[in-house]
């Protein structure tokens, strides 16, 4: 397995790239370390299919360099550099045993038969299709051939690294669940570098040991699981993840909180010394999970007014609208929200604030008042 690197990588579909819209990948550099587990996360569009190819060869990229253990690679085709790609649909030769489909990468390299038929069970076990082996690949459901592909790209040992394009879609919610499983343990046991692409953040965050996640042909963040949810580098990952996704209010800084419309927000003086430091325009962003309902006037509150109250047995979504701005909270089933006009606590300290859709680094103090 490889450790992969990009140095100044970028592509643009379109001949002359003028301006950074231009690149379906802007400019970036940036380290797949040997034996990780990636799952590259965003929207429709957002470059995830263009960066997996250009690592795999498919695509070779209009500036920078792609470099495997340090090698440049970037004029190699996907053959010579010794990836295995499982796509979205199942590539498989329908007219062949599942036995001959897994076993063809390893016969195509001249394995000796011994070799190829341990390495065919090992894996035809993993994916609990050791029943199938003798059986013709035309006559299975979609699901099964998926698997299959899965097989292929899992059965040899001595690829640079596994690259998934949204392998799932085909499989239906209660095998995904079970195959994202076998091949985390796959992961674990074999240490093999993998990179999954997926628009599914739950996907992602099971699957992987760091989520790089993209928007607009950027990495805005590459991380595990709580550096996303708790530290988002940029808005666009408090949006993308979670459910609902966080609440994002544009403020304007004031001298000693910030105003959100007409709301004043209190803040500390350490809080307010880092906005200043950053310059505008400011986001506040908090979590569903961390609003709570707070006192009348209470330092770092402001007033809302009630949308909707959903109970969905663990907790009740709270919808209220902030001047303007729409808030949700995530609130304890029995708690009793009260009609019309309430006052969200949004200064905590698991907020934060960004400065043009960057998180600025600094922690709101447990006491908001300066
Ligand atoms: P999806 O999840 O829908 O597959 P994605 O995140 O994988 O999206 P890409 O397929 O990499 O995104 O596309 C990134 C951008 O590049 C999009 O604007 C897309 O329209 C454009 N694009 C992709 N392939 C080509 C191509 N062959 N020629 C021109 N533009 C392309």
């Amino acid at each position: 397995m490889a450790r992969i690197e990009f140095e100044n990588l970028a592509h643009a579909y379109r001949p002359n790239p003028a301006t950074l819209d231009d690149y379906a990948l802007q400019p970036m550099s940036m380290v797949w370390e040997d034996g990780g587990a990636y799952a590259l996360l965003g929207p429709s569009g957002c470059g995830k299919t263009t960066l997996l190819n250009i690592v795999s060869g498919l695509v070779t990229p209009s500036g920078g360099k792609v470099r495997f253990d340090g090698r440049d690679v970037t004029g190699q085709s996907p053959r010579e550099r010794n990836i295995a790609q499982v796509f979205q649909f199942p590539v498989i030769y329908d007219t062949m045993s599942v036995f001959d489909n897994l076993a063809f990468p390893l016969r195509n390299r001249n394995m000796p038969a011994a070799e190829v038929n341990r390495r065919v069970h090992e894996v035809a076990e993993i994916l609990d299709m050791t029943r199938e082996l003798p059986r013709k690949a035309s006559n299975l459901a979609a699901d099964a051939k998926q698997k299959i592909s899965l097989g292929r790209g899992l059965v040899r040992r001595d690829v640079a690294a596994i690259l998934f394009d949204e392998p799932l879609t085909v499989i239906d919610p209660r095998m995904k669940w079970m195959l994202r499983r076998q091949l985390k343990k796959i992961h674990q046991q074999l240490k093999l570098t993998l990179i999954y692409v997926t628009h599914d953040q739950v996907e992602a965050l099971t699957f992987a040991d760091e989520v790089v996640v993209m928007t607009n042909g950027r990495v805005v963040q590459k991380g595990g699981p709580e550096a996303l949810f708790l530290r988002p580098d940029h808005a666009f990952v408090g949006y993308f993840i979670g459910s609902p996704g966080m609440n994002l209010c544009p403020v304007e800084l004031d001298a000693d909180g910030v105003k959100l419309g007409a709301q004043r927000v209190l803040l500390d003086a350490d809080t307010l010394a880092a906005l200043k430091h950053a310059g505008g325009p400011f986001t506040l962003g908090i979590r569903p999970e961390f609003v709570r309902l707070a006192h009348e006037g209470e330092p770092g509150a402001a007033r809302a007014q009630l949308l909707r109250v959903q109970q969905l047995g663990n907790y009740q979504l709270v919808a209220a609208q902030c001047d303007g701005h729409l808030i949700n909270a995530k609130l304890e089933p029995h708690l009793r929200v009260p009609d019309g006009s309430v006052w969200l606590k949004l200064a905590a300290p698991e907020t934060v604030f960004f400065s043009n859709d960057e998180r600025i680094p600094v922690k709101v103090a447990e006491r908001t008042v300066r």
